[in-house]
């Protein structure tokens, strides 16, 4: 008997991928690959050049490139810029795509089951089904945003999510709660346009699609997904946190400094602030300045990924320079690189805290790590992500407004320090951690849900091109 992924016949059942070039998307997208060729699959990884993953860290899989090395325009208004990219990516790839993809169907011996490819990339879904391909949506981001994405036309119409400056930050959406104004991106003219445009187009991807694949699970997001299943028309696979069933360290796109597990095998438990930005989130210079002094002041061990480019305005081929004074501040206290092996580290018990932007993925990782966050959104549904940590799950404290050195030290001093208020977020992050465990062990609903999607997939052919 063949195993899972493969047709009575012993041919294996082939999936193809295509993720947005970021790096918080081909993450979860290398994660999935990884949990469906566990099960049998053969895969097959369409990429653009642009953030092209290393092919020689998956000799297992096959390597389709399509042609587009578009980078995002260099501007200070992420949210425009990061919209922009994603629709020039869909504009781009549609003709090579359709050309690589019809080639491969004609060429493919082994039968083609489907297209994993994520919600933003409809233009290229809607190649995959003209070609007779059947299709799932792939979501990086929590339940919560994708019901905020369904929900966002109602929330454009009631001026929620125009500029926030005619608004009260802290004003409830009651039609989504928890969300307050501050918790949604805001946006004007054109911006607010293409944001819609993003945004619809995601939703009609999920509901053309033959089911969503979503990184959460279901006790961390009970309610969410409950809300999603009773607004899509798909089934829903909850089968979160992808980084769980299978570790993304071959993914990275840039090289992660190894070097800093060595540095943490020498800290006592629980004991450093662990600080990491993502790959997209910028900070302006003065923001620097407070962060490396609310580091400092903390007196806490930290390690700090700063990734060149994290600050607006400084060359982005170099790590942004710190502070005068810093260095001598921290010495034998702290370590700086440029970018890390994030999961590692977060697992690794001298870790005791983590201060982040609150990418889904960081979140994830932070939740499944059992350590308190330190919350510091930068701009999409970071905001959102901050709000669940701080509010609904009481794992952690947001950082809003202006940045400043005292909030910053007060912060890291109650996560860390003994007793307190710190004791309690410790406490919640722990049985979180646990919950993360249960929902992935033998039986638990995201284990339930990756055999549903096995199954799912296994139902699904190509209607081979003629
Ligand atoms: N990451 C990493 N090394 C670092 C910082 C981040 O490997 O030094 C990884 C992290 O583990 C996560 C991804 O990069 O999987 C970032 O995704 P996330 O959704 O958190 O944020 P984004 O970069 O999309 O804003």
């Amino acid at each position: 008997m063949g195993s899972v992924g493969q047709t009575a016949t012993g041919h294996r059942r082939r999936v193809l991928f295509f993720s947005l070039p970021y790096q918080g998307h081909i993450n979860p997208m290398f994660q999935l690959a990884g949990l469906l060729h566990a099960r049998g699959f053969a895969v097959t990884v369409f990429h653009t050049h642009f953030n092209a993953p290393d092919a020689s860290q998956h000799p297992a899989y096959d390597f389709v490139p399509v042609q587009f090395d578009g980078t995002p325009a260099d501007s200070a208004d992420t949210v425009r810029v990061t919209v922009e990219h994603v629709l020039a990516v869909n504009r781009a790839c549609e003709a090579p795509f359709r050309e690589r993809l019809a080639a491969l169907l004609e060429e493919e011996e082994e039968e083609v089951a489907c297209l994993v490819a994520d919600a933003h990339l409809l233009t290229l879904m809607d190649v995959a089904r003209g070609l007779g391909v059947p299709t799932l949506a792939l979501r990086t981001g929590s339940a919560a945003c994708f019901r905020w994405f369904m929900a966002f036309p109602m929330l454009c119409d009631k001026g929620y999510l125009s500029s926030h400056e005619s608004q009260e930050p802290d004003m409830l959406v009651t039609e989504l709660p928890p969300y307050r104004v501050r918790d949604m991106p805001s946006a004007s003219g054109a911006t607010l346009g293409l944001m819609r445009d993003l945004i619809s187009r995601a939703v009609t991807a999920v509901n053309a699609s033959s089911g969503l694949i979503i990184n959460t699970f279901d006790a961390l997001e009970t309610d969410e997904l409950a809300s999603l299943r009773r607004g899509l028309a798909v089934p829903v696979f909850d089968i979160g946190p992808l980084h769980v069933h299978s570790p993304a360290a071959s993914s990275s796109l840039l090289r992660q400094d190894r070097g800093c597990l060595d540095w943490l095998d020498a800290r006592g438990p629980a004991s450093v602030l662990y600080v990491s930005f993502g790959s997209l989130a910028s900070m302006s210079a003065a923001d620097l300045v407070e962060t490396a002094w609310g580091i400092a002041n903390s007196g806490r061990p930290f390690l700090w990924v700063l990734r060149p480019g994290l600050v607006r305005g400084a060359p982005p081929s170099q790590p942004p320079p710190l502070p005068d004074g810093f260095h001598a501040e921290t010495r034998g206290r702290g370590t700086v690189v440029s970018w890390a092996p994030q999961e590692e580290v977060l697992a690794h018990p001298a870790v005791g805290a983590f201060w982040t932007h609150c990418g889904w993925n960081s979140t994830l990782e932070g939740v499944c790590a059992g350590v308190p966050m330190l919350c510091r959104p930068c701009f999409g549904d970071q905001m959102g992500n901050a709000r669940y940590v701080d509010h609904v799950w009481r794992t952690g404290l947001a950082l809003h407004g202006e940045l400043e050195r005292g909030k910053v030290e007060a912060a890291i001093s109650t996560m860390m320090g003994a007793g307190g208020p710190g004791t309690a977020l410790r406490g919640r992050a722990r049985e979180l951690c646990r919950r993360a465990a249960e929902c992935m062990a033998k039986a638990g609903s995201s284990d339930l849900n990756v055999d549903k999607l096995v199954n799912h997939i296994m139902s699904l052919t190509a209607r081979r091109c003629q």
